[in-house]
């Protein structure tokens, strides 16, 4: 097995099965056999006994080669009591004291299993308007969802995760502008991510700088109206400021929405790549890209050949979750089994593009980008097919479009772009779709000892080259960037781009690229350096909606007080 200690660590700390006295009692082993067992099972109905321990052994390979990765829940739980497997849950918020706090205690409990929740605010009537039962007045959206963040609080103390939000609020309810700028302070409400609904009603305001409607979503009247323009520029400026909140085009979200009788999207997951339903779940699972290369003499291309055959086994595997997945309540595996939306997406896409010597910011990335991901969704939608004429179609095709254009599959949709935060960290490879963050960085490990951290591929390269050592990496390191350093060729500076040198239109280009045969979204963060200003933003914005991103996640370096990741140094 070829984990780093780093991935080791990770998975010690929160993914191997332990004893109640906190004892390990598997390694990584041990971790993919429970897991490639507990999916495999899926198939016991379909297969002989030793076709289920084929199956069992693909899956072993797949996930112990890192070639796919499923999301964390199900590395975690698959083969163990908890059994909650998805990564991402959208519930209802209606606008009733019993529904609020219902909805609060079952996202307390997909907190407490792994998952993250995606919430609108939308129906919440407007803070201040009467409510009847009491006399009283309602606090409206954003104090709700600061007891949501509450809550939140409360159960990481003891889950193994975090636990993730988004809390979404349509551009046209009332309290809009309060939630625009709830996160105005930083240390407030950590624990979701926020993003503005934008319809397409709203960006043709903005276009025509003219005022749109606010509409009470209790009474359905209008309440008042506000300038586009305004609002558009109080969006941009608090994104300006901290990276909150981000905007989601929800009209283009249902758009694509493939079985619109069963309700519309209201939300996503907390990191915006996963629209779903009222009480919708999905699993995801990532290829690594980084490993499919191929040179038959003529230099490094992309191994098509093996893409395919890692396609067909995620979606298979994939697919197997939706059955032996435990779901946290009754409602959510009632629509999730209904639909079987699945999300396959990849990791290491960075690192790939560094093996192919193609710079992320060119034209051939965009069209590499295009074309693996339209292959991924052209035979994740056949296996999808094959499984449909075994297993049957997912419950309400009939009432899907993939009915109208008779296409038989089992899953409504297959393909998602994740962050892959801990997955990427697991398999060693750049994060989902983007960038290098740094080629070399000093990461700070126990007691004050410093490692120095390079990326393979770049390292690789630097050995190649001949250009390799230790006093170049450590300058590298506190440099950020190794454009202008005279002692690389330009070809090397050209290709080994970083987030900082690659401009934001081309984080947005790359993003749109995905996103074209990307049947749900792509997570993606658009960096912009900390001297970008308000119209730079606004133009991202602008170019997101324009080349058909469903969202826009902005980060301005350093506009946040306690970043992350910064350039040269990492704890
Ligand atoms: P991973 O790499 O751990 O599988 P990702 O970073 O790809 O996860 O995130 C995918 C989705 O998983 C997120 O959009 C969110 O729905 C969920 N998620 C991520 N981190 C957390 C967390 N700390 N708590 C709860 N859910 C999370």
């Amino acid at each position: 097995m070829i984990l780093s200690d780093n991935a080791i660590k990770v998975l010690e700390k929160r993914y191997f099965a332990k004893d109640e006295n906190g004892q390990l009692l598997e390694d990584s082993a041990g971790m993919f056999r429970r897991v490639a067992k507990a999916v495999a099972a899926a198939d016991a109905p379909y297969v002989s006994a030793l076709a289920l321990q084929t199956i069992e052994d693909e899956f072993y390979e797949m996930m112990s080669g890192l070639e796919f990765l499923p999301n964390s829940p199900t590395l975690m739980n698959a083969g163990r009591p908890l059994g909650q497997l998805s990564a991402c849950f959208v519930l209802p918020i209606e606008d009733s004291m019993e529904n609020i706090f219902e909805t609060l205690k079952n996202a307390a409990m997909i907190h407490k299993s792994g998952g993250g929740t995606g919430f609108s605010f939308s129906r919440l009537r407007p803070k201040g308007s009467a409510v009847n039962s009491t006399g009283g007045v309602a606090s409206g959206p954003v104090s709700f969802m600061k007891v949501f963040n509450a809550a939140t609080e409360a159960v990481k103390q003891g889950g193994t995760r975090r636990g993730a939000n988004m809390g979404l609020l349509r551009v046209d309810h009332p309290d809009i502008m309060d939630f625009i700028t709830a996160k105005q302070d930083n240390a407030d409400i950590t624990n979701f991510n926020l993003s503005v609904g934008i319809t397409e009603t709203f960006m043709k305001a903005v276009a025509a700088n003219a005022d749109y409607d606010l509409i009470d979503p209790h009474s359905q009247t209008i309440t008042g109206s506000l300038n586009a323009r305004a609002v558009f520029a109080a969006i941009v400026d608090m994104a300006w400021r901290n990276g909150e909140p981000g905007i989601i085009f929800l009209d283009r979200l249902n758009q694509d929405n493939v079985t619109p009788e069963l309700g519309d999207f209201e939300s996503t997951n907390p990191c915006g790549e996963q629209p779903l339903l009222p009480y919708e779940s999905c699993n995801l699972g990532s290829i690594n890209v980084s490993l499919l290369v191929t040179d038959q003499g003529n230099g490094p291309v992309l191994d098509f050949e093996r893409l395919v055959t890692v396609v067909k086994k995620a979606v298979h595997f994939l697919d197997n979750v939706i059955d032996v997945n435990k779901y946290p309540l009754p409602e959510i595996e009632q629509i999730t089994k209904s639909t079987r939306k699945i999300g396959l997406g990849i990791m290491g896409w960075a690192d790939l593009l560094f093996r192919l010597n193609i710079p992320y910011n060119s034209q051939p990335a965009l069209d590499l980008a295009e074309q693996l991901i339209g292959v991924i969704r052209e035979q994740a939608r056949e296996a999808s097919a094959e499984l449909a004429e075994r297993k049957g179609v997912f419950p309400q095709f009939e009432k899907s479009t993939h009915c109208q254009h008779g296409i038989r599959v089992r899953n409504a949709t297959t393909t998602t772009i994740a962050p892959t935060g801990t997955l990427s960290i697991l398999a060693g490879v750049s994060s989902g779709i983007e960038p290098l963050f740094a080629l070399a960085y000093i990461r700070n490990v126990m007691d004050n000892d410093e490692l120095m951290e390079t990326n393979p591929f770049f390292k690789q390269a630097a050995l190649t080259g001949g250009f390799y050592s230790e006093p170049l990496m450590r300058t590298i390191a506190a440099r950020g960037t190794i454009k202008g350093l005279a002692a690389l060729p330009a070809s090397v500076q050209a290709v080994f781009v970083t987030a900082h040198d690659i401009s934001p239109e081309w984080h947005v280009k790359m993003q749109a690229a995905f996103q074209k045969h990307t049947d749900n979204a792509v997570s993606k963060t658009v960096n912009l350096s900390s001297k970008a200003t308000r119209e730079d933003v606004s133009d991202i914005f602008t170019l997101a909606y324009e080349t058909g991103c469903k969202g826009v996640t902005i980060y301005r370096d350093g506009s946040r007080d306690l970043q992350v990741l910064n350039i040269g140094k990492v704890n």
